[in-house]
């Protein structure tokens, strides 16, 4: 999907301007949904953690049972030149890794096939506007019954039905649990709560992605001495707190102003962590 106001594209070792068609009509990963990818953003001139993003990417590639032919060295490279050829604005940063061709059996992905392309978008930094948080019907598969280990495109319908389904009853975004019925994340974003200005986290159990955000809310609230407590959280921990907000590469921090029917002020965890993001990310630190 195009989003961005201005769109760069790596691909075959050139940058091309647009949305680039780069999915054959016989790809393996078009007809069978191997593409993993990952995201970064550039905000204010900085993009944090793009390494670790990278990194990612590998990661989810080979649990997809591909073999990169790109390091996360030479993708950072690769997106860092990209991020150049714009004037300073906020970007999102989308590496993607897919197989073109199938193994014998055609099923699974020829893991020599991986194929590569980055996609940079103009996107404004959302506001900090707080949204509304709703729990979603719909859970998480546990590892054994997908493959969350990977960042893989395959895995967003699940998450796109929880969002439509949160806006038609009129939230922005929900909680989703997992087969156990504990608290794993949102359709787009790790969650957190404070109750008496405890900080807790569902602790990662692999049916949700553990954020490269949220590794690093954790760290930076851990060094002001807030430990973020990882845990199995229910829906009630949630009803219960005082504070409810959400990580990721998109938005960053964002608070939570009404969770269910009831209403959430933003409050000064949720500001702190979002002050400290930008110091780390400003290199002030
Ligand atoms: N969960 C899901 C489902 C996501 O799509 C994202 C965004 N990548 C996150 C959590 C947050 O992860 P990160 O902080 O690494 O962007």
């Amino acid at each position: 999907m195009a989003f961005g106001t201005r769109i760069e594209t790596w691909y075959e070792g050139a940058w091309h301007a647009g949305n680039l068609p780069i999915l054959g009509a016989a790809d393996h990963g078009t007809w069978l949904g191997t593409l993993v990818f990952d995201g970064a953003r550039t905000f204010e001139g900085v993009t944090p953690d793009l390494d670790l993003h990278c990194i990612r990417l590998i990661r989810s590639a080979n649990a997809m049972g591909l073999a990169p032919q790109e390091t996360a060295e030479e993708v950072e490279a690769i997106a860092r030149e990209g991020i150049a050829r714009f004037d300073g604005e906020d970007l999102y940063i989308r590496p993607m890794m897919w197989s073109r061709e199938g193994a014998p059996g055609m099923i699974a992905p020829d893991a020599e096939s991986c194929t590569f392309a980055l996609c940079i978008e103009a996107l404004p930094m959302p506001p900090a506007n707080g949204l509304a948080l709703t729990v979603s019907s719909f859970r998480r598969p546990r590892p054994d019954m997908a493959l969350t280990e990977a960042k893989a495109a395959c895995l967003y319908p699940n998450n796109g039905r929880m969002i439509a389904e949160a806006r038609r009853m009129g939230f922005d975004n929900a909680l989703s649990l997992d087969a156990e019925g504990f608290v794993a994340e949102t359709a787009s974003t790790n969650a957190f709560l404070v109750r008496d200005g405890h900080v807790c986290t569902p602790r990662p159990n692999g049916t949700f992605l553990n954020g490269i955000t949220r590794q690093r809310v954790m760290a930076l609230l851990g060094d002001v001495g807030h430990p973020v407590e990882e845990a199995s959280l229910t829906v009630d921990d949630f009803r219960a707190a005082d504070e409810i907000f959400l990580t990721g590469n998109a938005s960053k921090i964002t608070p939570v102003t009404r969770f269910e029917e009831r209403d959430l002020q933003p409050g000064p965890v949720t500001a702190q962590a979002r002050a400290l993001y930008w110091d780390y990310a400003h290199g002030r630190l």
